[in-house]
């Protein structure tokens, strides 16, 4: 039997819905997770014991394990583990991006300097301290953007529209990645921060996957609220796009060319552009499927076989078969992440029987625990929950998840005040 190996920091979701795709691909599975303060084996996953900050150690223990049971594919679940599972594919002689090329795409300053350099559209940028002051550099310009360099899922992304809200945007920064919980990420690239131009445009999302280098895109996301910041909080994905075809075709051809740029080559392929007067801007291009939960928007059929999801056709893919032939599903698709409407302890969650009930929803999930601290962007770290919708068109399916989504509401209770 086919073995694949899956690195990841969770253990949720994402994880059970490869365990389910194994079965009915006939592909076993390995694990090497990264849970921090976990010493037992509470899951009885037998996983890999990993610390993706600690490369050499984790890939010696995989190269390990591989001498017992082989391992014929490898597959990235999240940012942090892309560049491991670069090294470990290299070091098993089984396909994978190569290291400098996956190391590029988690870091966003390299990743514009490889963008910036085969031409493609990118605003001016440099990297600066996060202890200095910005708003007094002579580069920059406004409206600008300022992020952290080592975060994901919009942390600390901030736009500022003069020198007073760059200062202001710096500060509360540097009081982000000074965090104990930030710290814990050890991404190496603490106190950096890249400032860059704001470039205006609706954006996109692209979910696909390479094979030697060329890339299958599965789907093009619209993202119907507009993000103009001053943070990024991503709400609604929602495909096929209504962008013309010719547009969607250039979109993708775009993103082929940023996958040329960094080196990528293999594997699932999470892309961001944004498209107005500049162009078609890509953002970035993570080596990875598009995050938790938000993968059941993708369903694929391919002859007769239907409801296949995204992880059953990666994982074939990382076992080395042709993918080509699975398509996304005809009908249009989306998902809501609730947006946090304000930071403080979960107390409840209620109308989730309301919202599930509008016609064309299809789940209500929430994923935030009672008593859980919310923090909306930019300090936020993770979700409230889920929505997702199927319907005739895009447009119909939006106006599904904002009806269900009215149908919420949430219980929040003033944090508990620190110190
Ligand atoms: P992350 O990897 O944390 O998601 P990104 O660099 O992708 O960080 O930025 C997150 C979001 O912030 C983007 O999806 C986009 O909406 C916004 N953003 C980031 N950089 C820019 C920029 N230069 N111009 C306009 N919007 C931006």
């Amino acid at each position: 039997m086919r073995r694949i190996l899956i690195l990841s920091t969770t253990t949720g979701y994402q994880l059970r819905s490869f365990g389910d795709a194994a079965v009915k691909a006939g592909i076993d599975l390995m694990f090497a997770t990264d849970r921090c303060h976990q010493l037992d084996d509470p899951w009885r996953d037998s996983a890999i014991a990993v610390r993706f900050h600690e490369e050499a150690s984790s890939l010696a223990a995989v190269v390990a394990a591989a001498t017992e049971r082989r391992i014929d594919g490898v597959i990235a679940v999240g940012d942090r583990p892309v560049v491991l599972a670069a090294k470990i594919a290299q070091e098993l002689y089984v396909s994978g991006n190569p290291v400098t090329a996956a190391a590029a795409s988690v870091n966003k300053l390299v990743s514009r300097r490889r963008l910036a350099n085969a031409d493609l559209p990118v605003p001016w940028f440099f990297e600066a301290s996060a202890r200095t002051r910005l708003s007094l550099d002579s580069r920059v310009r406004y409206p600008c953007i300022v992020k952290p360099l080592g975060l994901s899922g919009s942390r600390g992304v901030m736009r500022a529209n003069s020198p007073a809200e760059l200062d202001e945007a710096t500060e509360r920064l540097r009081a982000l990645l000074s965090r104990v919980d930030v710290r814990a990420i050890r991404t190496g690239l603490d106190d950096i921060v890249l400032v860059e131009g704001f470039i205006e445009g609706r954006e996109f999302a692209i979910e696909g996957v390479l094979t030697n280098g060329a890339l299958q895109a599965f789907a093009i996301f619209d993202k119907p609220d507009p993000l103009d910041g001053p943070f990024f909080e991503e709400t609604i994905y929602v495909t096929p796009s209504d962008l013309k075809e010719e547009m969607q075709w250039a979109v993708i051809d775009q993103v082929q060319r940023a996958v040329d740029a960094l080196g990528l080559t293999t594997g699932a392929v999470h892309a961001e552009c944004r498209v107005g007067p500049a162009g078609i801007s890509v953002l970035e291009v993570a080596a990875r499927p598009i995050g938790g939960l938000c993968s059941k928007v993708l369903r694929f059929t391919s002859g007769s076989a239907i409801d296949v999801s995204l992880e059953e056709v990666l994982l074939r893919h990382a076992a080395g078969e042709d993918v080509s032939q699975f398509d996304r599903e005809g009908s249009a698709s989306g998902v809501m992440m609730i947006p946090i409407p304000k930071r403080g302890l979960l107390k409840r969650v209620g109308g989730i029987d309301e919202a599930a009930a509008v016609d064309g929803v299809e789940e209500v999930k929430i994923t935030a625990k009672p008593d859980q601290l919310l923090e909306p962007l930019p300090e936020a770290g993770s979700y409230l929950g889920f929505i997702f919708a199927r319907g005739e068109s895009s447009k119909a399916v939006v106006s599904i998840l904002k009806r269900a989504h009215s149908r919420l509401h949430f219980d929040i209770a003033a944090p508990i005040p620190v110190g």
